[in-house]
């Protein structure tokens, strides 16, 4: 589902390098990634998300070659492909519960929003228990709940790869295992690759696989 290989990226002006000779997930399969804070987890997301393309070498997501597509493609095809969770969540406050939950189909025009995707708006909702707080807006909304919009935001229209930036991060310690636990078995009953960013090593039970960031990296050759 996801493969990248002799990935180079570099902010410009910046001195921080990642260099990545190979990284792949498969389809269904769930990876955690780990590593401490600075060392790339974030940029290596928005790689694969398409949201920065690297200097060299190819992120691949399915058939897509996101690495070499036009900016426009680009962000069709996360809109439409890739589920987004970022760490805080990133809800839009004048929007309701409801509107967030859709809001992929408020800003693509390549989404259609049908009765099918309200009922499976409403299946989601139902699983993550929030239907109940569908007319609410954000910050009516304990974290906790938040982060339950923001999955079913990132799984509504049916992703085949979720990436989750640690969507844990704002939360209490109880809460963290809990809903790294629903963001999995959603991900697993979508059918979609999870690909989950942590520094934290207490939410990794049930991962495929758990992947250290740094392991991966090659030194740059002059340090
Ligand atoms: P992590 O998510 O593992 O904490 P990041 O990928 O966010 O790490 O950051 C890796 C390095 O890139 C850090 O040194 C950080 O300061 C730098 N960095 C991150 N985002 C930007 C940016 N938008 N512009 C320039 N440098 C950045
Ligand atoms: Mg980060």
């Amino acid at each position: 589902m996801v493969h990248c290989e002799d990935v180079r990226f570099q902010y410009s002006g910046e001195s921080f390098a990642l260099r990545l000779a190979d990284f792949s997930a498969k389809r269904e399969e769930t990876v955690a990634i780990i590593g401490p804070s600075g060392c790339g987890k974030t940029t290596l997301l928005r790689l694969i998300s398409g949201i920065l393309t690297p200097q060299a070498g190819s992120v691949r997501v399915g058939e897509e070659t996101l690495s070499t597509l036009p900016m426009a493609a680009r962000q069709r095809f996360r809109i439409t492909r890739i589920g987004l969770v970022f760490q805080e969540f990133e809800l839009l406050d004048y929007l309701t519960t409801w509107e967030n939950v859709l809001l992929p189909y408020r800003i693509s025009d390549a989404l259609e929003l049908n009765d099918s995707v309200k009922e499976h708006a409403e299946a989601l909702m139902r699983e993550t228990g929030i239907t109940s707080l569908r007319d609410r807006f954000p910050g009516e909304l304990s974290q906790g709940e938040r982060q339950r919009v923001a999955l079913c935001r990132a799984l509504v229209a049916k992703p085949a790869l979720i990436l989750a930036d640690e969507p844990t991060g704002s939360l209490d310690p109880e809460n963290q295992a809990k809903s790294v636990a629903l963001l999995r078995e959603q991900a697993r009953a979508a059918g979609a690759t999870l690909i989950m960013v942590t520094h934290d090593p207490e939410v990794l039970d049930g991962f495929d696989r758990v992947v250290k960031l740094p392991d991966l990296l090659e030194r740059r050759a002059d340090s």
